[in-house]
């Protein structure tokens, strides 16, 4: 789950790691106002869920809070295009409003989990503030990491040990440390999959400070944080992808013209496969999970439809737990509601398979049974072709 860039300051700053001092504007007449408080120079921050905003016009400095009011006009509601948003970019509804700090040195910092050795991996370069995976492909020397074992945390030392390898020294290099402890002790108490601090800066005057902040929370615990919810900004987030986490579902919108509505991530991914094999191309993934409700599958199969790349729907269940009758019923109940006219093909197996089979059979539908993945999925790609 992602947050903005203030909020995620937010959290950094109650783990006593230093940010600037900044407001968040909705309006053009806000981002006067905080401009104005915070001395007139300032710099002012597009929040979107992505970064790249600097290089796309989304972080500019300005000197009077006119000059700030003038650029939130402009920034609000338009879509940032960044090498992260994709081509449709993101719009832009909360703008951060920042004292322009004086920057002598950028670094780059994270913490992020590591799935090969299912642990907290320490990321850092003194190459910060530019896109870290160029460096990491150009040169990686120049990036340091470190796996944290879970038992003994990360210690002091091995902290120190990137601080050094940063290239600081004296008082800089344990207040590095400390700051890296800090973000050591927010990722775990926050459960996050990513927090990343990029530019981590050295100011003029002497002082660190995290200049930009990425932090993503790990779906998995979100249950255990009440407030993670309110933090979302659905106008970052696809529709589609809203209403499918409101009935539980995994759906992930994708480029074809298929849709996909199958039980169990493995099956899906299966799906996909076969799918192209055959020369077609899935609109999305949409995983209904073990223990499929009817009304569940009713759900999915109204997102898919919502989806106007979608020209077909290809359903591919195995009734293992759920029985393939409620399921056809579902998909039925569904079709119907939305007048769907587009051509079907379901491949079911498990319980009560014949009696599903001939539901959708009787049921007017548009729809073609396939007698394996294989088989299946020919069928929607020639019903298509
Ligand atoms: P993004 O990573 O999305 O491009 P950043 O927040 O990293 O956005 O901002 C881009 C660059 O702008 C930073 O690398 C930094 O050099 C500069 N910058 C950002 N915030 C400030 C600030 N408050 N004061 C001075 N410079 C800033
Ligand atoms: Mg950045």
């Amino acid at each position: 789950m992602n947050i903005h860039e203030y909020q995620a300051k937010e959290i950094l700053g109650s783990f006593g790691i230093p940010i600037p001092r900044g407001r968040v504007a909705l309006t053009s007449d806000q981002v006067e106002r905080a401009a104005k408080e915070l001395g007139g120079h300032c710099v002012v921050k597009a929040q979107i869920y992505a970064g790249g905003r600097g290089k796309a016009g989304g972080v500019k400095v300005v000197h009077h809070p006119e000059q700030a009011q003038e650029l939130g006009k402009e920034l609000f509601g338009r879509r940032l295009v960044t090498p992260q948003t994709g081509p449709e970019g993101l719009k832009v509804r909360r703008i951060l409003v920042e004292e322009a700090v004086d920057i002598a040195s950028e670094f780059y910092l994270s913490i992020t989990l590591d799935r090969s050795t299912s642990r907290y991996c320490l990321i850092a370069s003194a190459e910060g503030g530019v896109e870290i995976e160029e460096v990491a492909q150009k040169s990686p020397e120049k990036i340091h990491m470190l796996t944290i074992d879970p038992f003994t945390g990360l210690r002091p030392y091995q902290a120190r040990k990137i601080a050094l390898a940063l290239g600081l020294s004296g008082t800089l290099c344990e207040d590095c440390v400390t700051l890296i402890l800090n973000l050591y002790r927010c990722c775990l108490e926050k459960d996050c999959f990513l927090v990343e601090i990029n530019p981590l800066v050295v100011t003029r005057a002497g002082w660190l400070m995290a200049m930009d902040a990425k932090i993503n929370f790990d779906d998995n615990a979100v249950y255990r944080h009440h407030e993670y919810p309110d933090m979302l900004d659905y106008s970052q987030l696809d529709n589609l992808e809203i209403n499918a986490g409101k009935y539980d579902l995994s759906y992930i919108k994708l480029k074809g013209n298929i849709g996909c509505m199958v039980n169990g991530a493995g099956l899906a991914m299966a799906t996909l496969d076969v799918l192209k094999e055959f020369g077609g191309e899935p609109a999305n993934f949409l995983d209904v999970g073990g223990g499929a409700t009817r009304e569940k599958v009713a759900e999915a199969f109204k997102i898919i439809l919502q989806d106007e790349d979608v020209k077909g729907v290809f359903v591919n269940i195995f009734g293992g737990i759920m029985r393939c009758d409620v399921i056809a019923q579902g998909i039925i109940e569904a079709a119907c509601e939305v007048h769907c006219a587009l051509p079907i093909v379901v491949r079911m197996d498990g319980s009560k398979v014949e009696e599903g089979k001939k539901l959708l059979f009787e049921s007017g539908l548009n729809v073609q049974i396939g007698e394996n993945l294989g088989d299946g999925a020919q069928r929607i790609v020639k019903m298509l072709g």
